[in-house]
């Protein structure tokens, strides 16, 4: 994992702050990011940067002591920022709770940063307190969105949470999770898992069961751990490359993401063979994320037979094989069932995520092919009308393709083992609907979360 928030420069880690980095590293934290609170801490967090590999460092002026923001310090904060280990501005925000530095002071320096971090361009690392309101409002006027950044130990409630994501900020949880009748633990359950981070905020929050000592990076996999119990029956594995992926993202950790043919969510192996699709719906995921799940899915070629066995590797482990993707596995019609029937030979359950045109692609019944294949088909409807599949699918096909989609759920619950259809939970959807609808073609109804993937 990585501990997105850390203070290892505060003198809590002197006496052995060696220690904490080297057994943070051995508990399989790969990166730290610490943190800087005024010129001092700033200055020591790139040292601690230049000495330790898994170290990086943010640069900036916390709201509480904003009324030491000088113009000095300011262009001193930017030259340490252009050093190549710097990951962002930060902290910097609103803390209108302690009121440690006058209010107006703050929301100077807040801004002043800002302007900082869109000049050099490098995300923020906000801490905002008792002033949701205010934070957000300065966010969005100074466009903060175009560099990003994280709401760290995320306190607001739903409502901010989700403008925050709005304006393209990622949100943090730290130890406070792990507290009896935590606050954040019914909100992060809410919440969309690509844009949430992990951290410790060492020394501080530390979670339970170490609860009254000191914080230190290798504390963040019990942040994971709790992650996981909130999003179950996504495991701890799922978790730690989620919140890795994501921070990587933000602080632009120059990693090189290969692209996965075949993919772990969960027990189950999804297999990736195109990111082509005959539909190009407005919610699709491709359109604005490389990833699913942490899983880099833009391939940069179709995979072949050969390509797919491998990636595989021993599946039997697994609980079912499942064709997904970035795109429309139907559209490879003939490797799809290749694979398929090497798996169903091996006696692993099938099932085919499709968008339900494959019978338009191939001009013909495709699902008499699929039997003795394919298990459950899960057959993405998405809406209730026409009209609708029409504006938000925007189909190839054309207009009416609605039809053709519920005439291939009709043929695959004929003949497959199960049919699920899936809807989306858009503002637009007639949830009520689709459930008549899944009714009377007697086929299971499961309903979508817009913006969750995988
Ligand atoms: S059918 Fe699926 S892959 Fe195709 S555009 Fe829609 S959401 Fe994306």
């Amino acid at each position: 994992m990585i501990d997105t928030h850390a203070h290892l420069d505060f003198p809590q880690f002197d006496k052995d702050r060696k220690e904490v980095i080297r057994k943070a590293k051995q508990e399989g934290i790969i990166r730290i990011i610490n943190i800087g609170v005024d010129l001092e801490s700033s200055r020591k967090s790139v040292e601690l940067a230049e000495e330790y590999d898994e170290i990086y460092a943010t640069v900036g002026f916390h709201p509480h002591d904003a009324d030491k923001l000088s113009l000095n310090s300011l262009k001193e904060i930017k030259r340490l920022a252009q050093h190549p280990k710097v990951v962002g501005i930060g902290e910097i925000g609103l803390d209108f709770y302690r009121n440690l530095s006058p209010r107006d002071v703050q929301t100077q320096a807040f801004k002043d940063q800002i302007k900082l971090a869109l000049e050099i361009n490098k995300p923020i690392v906000v801490h905002i307190r008792n002033a949701w309101d205010e934070g957000l409002s300065i966010l969005k006027k100074t466009e903060a969105k175009k560099v990003g950044g994280v709401l760290h130990c995320f306190s607001g409630n739903l409502g901010q949470a989700k403008n925050g994501l709005d304006l393209g900020f990622y949100l943090s949880f730290n130890g406070t999770l792990t507290y009896h009748k935590s606050k954040s633990a019914e909100l992060v359950k809410k919440l969309p898992l690509d844009f949430i981070l992990a951290e410790t905020d060492c020394p501080y929050l530390t979670p339970f069961p170490h609860r009254g000592k000191r914080n230190e990076p290798s504390y963040v996999k019990l942040v994971g751990e709790k992650l996981a119990q909130h999003f179950s029956p996504l495991t701890y594995q799922d978790i730690e490359r989620i919140t890795t992926v994501n921070a990587q993202k933000l602080f632009r950790l120059n990693v090189k993401f290969k692209p996965k043919i075949a993919y772990l969510i969960r027990n189950s192996l999804y297999l990736n063979l195109t990111n082509d699709c005959t539909n190009s719906c407005t919610f699709c995921v491709r359109f604005y994320s490389d990833f699913v799940k942490g899983h880099y899915l833009r391939l940069d070629h179709e995979p072949n037979y050969q390509e797919l066995i491998q990636a595989m590797g021993d599946f039997q482990k697994f609980d079912e094989v499942v064709f997904c993707g970035f795109g429309e596995p139907t559209l490879r019609l003939d490797l799809l069932k290749r694979i398929a029937k090497h798996v169903k030979e091996k006696g692993v359950r099938t099932r085919l995520n499709t968008n339900g045109e494959g019978n338009l692609i191939h001009k013909r019944n495709i699902v008499p092919e699929l039997l003795g294949l394919i298990d459950v088909a899960s057959v993405s409807l998405n809406v209730d009308t026409s009209e609708k599949y029409d504006r938000i699918c925007k189909s190839k096909y054309g207009r009416g393709v609605f039809y053709d989609v519920i005439d291939f759920i009709k043929e695959c619950k004929k003949l497959l083992p199960e049919t699920v259809v899936t809807v989306l939970d858009l503002l637009e959807t007639d949830l009520k609907k689709c459930e008549e609808i899944t009714k009377s073609l007697d086929v299971k109804l499961r309903k979508r979360h817009y913006k969750r993937v995988g």
